[in-house]
Parts: structure tokens; C-alpha cells; sequence
């Protein structure tokens, strides 16, 4: 049985939210709305259920920085023995401030150009390939004197949304596995010393037989390399949404995972770690996003509240069509009634058609629940308008993890000339 918790830590005690101990209606005034939240005991408790479920396969987890990148969400991860993928070299360069070791960090950037590659090489990471070109270039540039890993592309589609499902044919990610020919003559060619196999085929695994199908095509293609220290078969692994949400049973993954491993081993003759980039899985539901509704209006067709905030912080519900669960924090007792809850940006901007709250009024605060991945991390000043704060609620206490930007922040950089 998988005992992954499907209710969120927001608890209602006496009357009041709570996330861990912290009165979230005292947090939000502290702090001011629109306020992103994590609760960095769900994170712990998502590391720790991700590693007993994939107990004895010499797994290691390399946390995506692209899906919350905090500094201090980076420590929380580096406490937990955790290491990082990166796709940028600035995203490299805050986990090196974190206190990773460059080691520690995967370098898995898409289209950059080998300028970047060499940055990342310079920098000591271990660098994922994932285009002919590159590999071609990196084999001219160091020969065998730096390792490096290939990203594969197995053509399977993982299901879930286009957007963010990338191992199928039209997608521009990974080597084709149809290409192993070419990637050994230029391997062979160059004498590059291949460390390790990677393969990402986008998010939404539903069930553990495709996970099982891309394991397979990865353990069968570990053949043609020798000397492998790492298959890095990357993430998909999907969080529930709503209460009776389909969602990744990492045990069931584990489990079956476990028996092709084994054999894997025997016959490849040495054993290799098994890497995971679990990114929604283990901040999504950390993190709470409140904002302030600051009109009701009622319209011919329904009902909206308007929130001081839109997709400039949260783009997952216009972009991916994500569900999050929305609670009137301000008012658990009162009768529940139909809204459609907007933003403020000048075009359409809906966090939630429908939904059942507990009577809002001008003024109360909202908590959209699952924040935590790729939430603030995918913000933006559009509409110049200012991002939110960032809170960590850790040990019982909420510490500012980034303050809340001011107008000195939308003028950095710009360059006014006389016109
Ligand atoms: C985005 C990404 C991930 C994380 O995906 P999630 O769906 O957030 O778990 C992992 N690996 C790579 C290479 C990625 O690009």
C-alpha cells in the first residue's frame, strides 16, 4: 500500500489554518499578499518516501532546480542528501552557492550553445548531452579527459499534457535511440568516456508499466556502453491534484523497478546507480500560494472573485490546464458557494472556474494549494506588476525566504535615454 498522504498540510484548528504550527491569517499579515508559502516538512516528507521506495537500487536523487529554485529550498534539499539537475548554468551556479558539489549536479540544458557546455565543464558538473552536434563538439574539445552522460529519447509519450510530455517523436529533447549508431561512431571516434545514460520523457507516468517500458529500452541501450557509473531516467512522476487524483505510486515503481534492476546488474556485470529528477513530486505540494480577493463581482453567467494577483505568479492553470484546489482561509465557517476565481492581468486569467468556497468576501485571503513546483520559479513582472515574497515555514517557525520585489526592482537594469 502506498502510503503517500493525498490531504494537504493545511490543517483547520480552533478555527484557524494552520501549516505546522504558523497561523497562516498571521503569516499572510505579516507578510503581506499575494504570499508563496512551503512547508518544508512536506518536502522532507516526500524525500524520505521517494528514497525508501527506491531502497536498494543505489538511487540517488537529483533534485530540478527549474522546479522551485530558492537558495534556501536548495539547502532543504542538500540537507536531505539530495543532488540537483540543472539546465541553465545560473541555475548551476545557485546550487554551487547552496553547497553542492559540482559533482552533485547534473548540467541538462536543451539547444545551448557549447560556449554554455564549456562553462559547465569549467565549472566541474556532469554534463548531459543531449544534441549530435554538442556531442561532436565535446568529443573534439576534451577526447576522454572529461566524462560526460547522453540524454536518449525513446519515443515513448508518458501521457498527460503536450506541453510538458517530451519524449515523443516530434520532441526536440534527447538523442533518438534510432541514432545509437551515430552516437557510437563519434564516441568511438573521439575516445569520449561515457558516464552515464539519461532519459526524461516528460511528466505524468500514470502507471508503472510505461515506467517500466522506457526502464527497459534504458537497461537494454546500458549494453552498448562500458564503464557506466549512473541510468538517469529523470522524472514524470505526478502529485494528486485532487482528492481522488490518479498519482505516481513510487512503491509500485520501486518494487518493479527492483527485479529488472537486479537482473540488469548480474548481467552488466558492475552496478550502477539509478538516478531520479523528481521536481512536482517533491516541492508541489509543499507549497500554498495566497492571495488576497480584492473584488466580488457578479456577472450575468457567474459569480467572480478577483485576486491581487493573475498569471504573471502563477502561469500553471493558463499554461497546463492545472487544477488547484482553492480554500477561503479567511472564513472556514461560512456557507459554501459557487465563485470563479480570477486574476487582475489584462487578459484572461482564471486560477478556478466553479468552485465551492466558503463565502468570500472583499478581503479574505485564498490559499491555492499544490504551489510549490513551478510556481514562483515561472513568475514574471508582466504588467509590471511587482513578484510576491517567499516564506518557508521550517521547524515550526516561517522564515522570509525572498522579499517581496518593490518598484526599484522592475527599474534595475533599464537604461533611460534622452528622447
Ligand atoms: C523538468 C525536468 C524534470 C522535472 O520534472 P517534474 O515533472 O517537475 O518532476 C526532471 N528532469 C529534467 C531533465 C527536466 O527537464
Amino acid at each position: 500500500m502506498d502510503i503517500v498522504s493525498q490531504s494537504s498540510k493545511l490543517t483547520l484548528t480552533d478555527g484557524n489554518y494552520h501549516i505546522q504550527a504558523v497561523n497562516v491569517m498571521e503569516m499572510c499579515q505579516e507578510f503581506g499578499s499575494p504570499l508563496f508559502v512551503y512547508d518544508a516538512n512536506k518536502i522532507k516528507e516526500k524525500y524520505k518516501q521517494m528514497a525508501n521506495a527506491f531502497e536498494g537500487l543505489n538511487a540517488k536523487i537529483k533534485y530540478p532546480v527549474k522546479a522551485l529554485s530558492n537558495l534556501s529550498i536548495l539547502k532543504l534539499i542538500k540537507s536531505l542528501g539530495g543532488g540537483l539537475d540543472t539546465v541553465s548554468i545560473q541555475e548551476a551556479r545557485l546550487g554551487l552557492m547552496a553547497g553542492f558539489e559540482p559533482k552533485e549536479i547534473i548540467f541538462t540544458p536543451n539547444c545551448v550553445s557549447f560556449e554554455e557546455i564549456k562553462k559547465a565543464v569549467e565549472l566541474g558538473l556532469t554534463v548531459n548531452i543531449d544534441n549530435i552536434s554538442i556531442l561532436e563538439q565535446f568529443g573534439h574539445e576534451y577526447g576522454n579527459s572529461i566524462p560526460c552522460a547522453i540524454r536518449f529519447n525513446p519515443h515513448i509519450f508518458a501521457g498527460g499534457n503536450t506541453k510538458i510530455s517530451v519524449g515523443h517523436i516530434d520532441s526536440k529533447f534527447g538523442i533518438s535511440v534510432y541514432q545509437r549508431r551515430h552516437v557510437q561512431r563519434i564516441i568511438k571516434a573521439h575516445d569520449i568516456q561515457v558516464i552515464g545514460i539519461h532519459v526524461h520523457t516528460g511528466s505524468d507516468i500514470l502507471d508503472a508499466a510505461s515506467y517500466l517500458q522506457s526502464a527497459n529500452i534504458m537497461f537494454e541501450l546500458a549494453f552498448e556502453f562500458e564503464g557506466l557509473e549512473f541510468i538517469d531516467f529523470g522524472s514524470g512522476f505526478k502529485v494528486p491534484y485532487k482528492d481522488d487524483d490518479i498519482f505516481t505510486d513510487v512503491n509500485s515503481i520501486g518494487d518493479q523497478l527492483r527485479t529488472a534492476y537486479l537482473e540488469f546488474v548480474k548481467e552488466y556485470g558492475k552496478e550502477v546507480e539509478l538516478w531520479f529528477e523528481p521536481g512536482k513530486y517533491l516541492v508541489s505540494e509543499s507549497g500554498y500560494f495566497f492571495v488576497r480577493a480584492n473584488v466580488i463581482k457578479p456577472t450575468p453567467s457567474t459569480v467572480f472573485v478577483g485576486v491581487d494577483s493573475g498569471l504573471n505568479h502563477f502561469i500553471r492553470p493558463m499554461m497546463y490546464g492545472s487544477f488547484h484546489d482553492i480554500v477561503n482561509v479567511s472564513n472556514p465557517g461560512g456557507i459554501p458557494r459557487i465563485y470563479t476565481i480570477v486574476g487582475y492581468i489584462c487578459e484572461t486569467d482564471t486560477f478556478g472556474w466553479d468552485r465551492k468556497l466558503s463565502e468570500v468576501r472583499e478581503g479574505d485571503i485564498l490559499c491555492l494549494k499544490n504551489a510549490g513546483a513551478y510556481g514562483f520559479s515561472m513568475s514574471s513582472n508582466y504588467n509590471s506588476r511587482l513578484r510576491p515574497a517567499e516564506v518557508l515555514v521550517l521547524d515550526g517557525k516561517a522564515k522570509l525566504i525572498r522579499e517581496r520585489e518593490t518598484f526599484d526592482d522592475l527599474l534595475r537594469g533599464q537604461v533611460e535615454i534622452d528622447i
